[in-house]
């Protein structure tokens, strides 16, 4: 089967030849005559088994030209980085055809984003609470919406946005289609979904065992940070000139420090992300990864899920992940539409259990390579690897674990004040000076 055969525009067909898609994946060929028929769909699928094609195509097989400036198809997401790159993702699909998509998400300038929509738009791609706050501040008018689609809405409502989806539904015009994605239907997802839903017809993506298929796994014994880092650097090496390559570390503080170690030797070939990166800064950071500026990227479990990034051909976890679930969304960063993979994990002696849990949800052991003759390790500890020495009454801070999921919200200016006991006497003190005591 290939592309052609199904009842898309040709626009469509063009845009997919230009982008060298020929055959369509399980999810987008048995979804497309469902949604094309309007009824309401949930798509069982994960990232990499090409859903974002699977809704966009008859989105925009769907879509018809109006002069009107308000959007027919709302695309909500649960991370800024998705919305990124769907509205990608409908640019390239759309080259042959006068569509305007717009993203919008929490944390930027939000007069900004409402000038972007009032210029009129056809698609708008966003992340909920913002959507929202759009519609009810009246610079997003959603009558026109035809097309509800919401990516990843497990995630969405772990990430708690379950009261703002909520609240947008009630922008929405009563007649509308949804398309509804999720990697799981749990119970959760289930009960929230029938009340919203009419008879919706379900749709799955071929079984993604894609990790335990597809990306080879094998894992190193590494003692401690330094001795990772030569064994990463060994790696690096070895590795063809035209890999790219992921590497995961479990803190923020971990990932600065071994950019730092890593970067200048390898050309500053190297880029770094995590959620306490500004938010350009992490565009940037993947935008130069995806187009090859940087060949690797040193990033925390923040992009873990979600991001797609082509032909990602290795997946180092220079720390492994606490929850096993993660190591699945790690690793599954490479080997995505029908190619294979590498996934390589240091381990050290402490992590014996979180090895365990994540072979027996895998169902599978990692294989255990020899560490190569040339990589030399140590027994230099930094000081966050130096055993802690208990100081009655002192605590030591380890470098936080980056698990926040994938959504980061700086705090708003009012909510970073701390409350401050007002001392009258002390700041007349200050303003006067101390007090003349009376001489006797
Ligand atoms: P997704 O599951 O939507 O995150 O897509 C995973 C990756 O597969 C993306 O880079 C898509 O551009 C790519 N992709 C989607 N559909 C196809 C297809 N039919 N043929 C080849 N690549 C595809």
């Amino acid at each position: 089967m290939t592309f052609r055969d199904l009842n898309l525009k040709k626009p469509l067909w063009n845009a997919l030849d230009e982008l060298g898609y020929h055959t369509p994946t399980t999810i987008q060929a048995n979804g497309f005559k469902v949604m094309m028929s309007g009824a309401d769909t949930i798509g069982i699928a994960q990232t990499g088994t090409g859903k974002t094609l699977a809704y966009l195509l008859p989105c925009l097989c769907m879509w018809e030209f109006s002069k009107d400036p308000h959007p027919q198809i709302l695309i909500i997401v649960p991370t800024r980085e998705l919305v990124a790159q769907v509205v990608r993702e409908v640019e390239k699909l759309t080259t042959y055809m006068n569509v305007v998509v717009g993203g919008v998400y929490g944390g930027a300038n939000m007069n900004t984003q409402a000038a972007m929509v009032l210029s009129g738009l056809d698609v708008l791609v966003g992340t909920p609470g913002r959507i929202f706050d759009l519609a009810s501040s009246g610079s997003l008018k959603l009558k026109n919406i035809k097309k509800v689609v919401i990516d990843e809405v497990d995630e969405t409502l772990s990430l708690g946005f379950r009261p703002q989806l909520l609240n947008l539904f009630e922008f929405l015009p009563v007649k509308r289609q949804h398309m509804v994605f999720s990697a799981t239907l749990s119970e959760e997802v289930a009960v929230f979904l029938e009340d919203y839903l009419i008879a919706p017809i379900r749709v799955e993506a071929a079984r993604a065992g894609s990790p335990i298929d597809k990306i080879h796994q094998s894992a190193y014994l590494a003692p401690n940070f330094l001795s990772k880092v030569a064994l990463l650097r060994h790696l690096l090496t070895a590795f063809e000139v035209d890999s790219k390559i992921l590497v995961f570390v479990s803190s923020r503080v971990l990932a600065d420090t071994l950019f730092e170690e890593i970067n200048e030797e390898f050309s500053d070939s190297i880029g770094v992300i995590h959620s306490n990166k500004a938010q350009n800064f992490r565009f940037d950071a993947v935008q130069r990864f995806q187009t090859g500026e940087t060949r690797v990227l040193i990033a925390t479990d923040l992009i873990a899920r979600g991001i797609d990034v082509t032909d990602v051909t290795h997946v180092i976890n220079f720390d492994i992940p606490e929850n096993p679930e993660n190591y699945i969304h790690r690793i599954g960063r490479t080997g995505r539409a029908d190619k294979n993979g590498i996934a390589i994990t240091f381990i050290t002696e402490k992590d014996d259990s979180a090895l365990e849990s994540i072979q027996v949800l895998m169902q599978q052991d990692l294989v255990f390579e020899k560490t190569p003759k040339q990589v030399a390790y140590t027994t230099e500890l930094l000081e966050f690897e130096k055993p802690v020495v208990a100081i009655p009454g002192k605590s030591l801070k380890l470098p936080s674990r980056e698990n926040k999921g994938a959504s980061f919200h700086e705090k708003k200016a009012k909510n970073k004040k701390v409350n401050v006991r007002y001392n009258h006497k002390k700041a007349m003190q200050e303003k006067y000076g101390k007090p003349k005591k009376k001489r006797k």
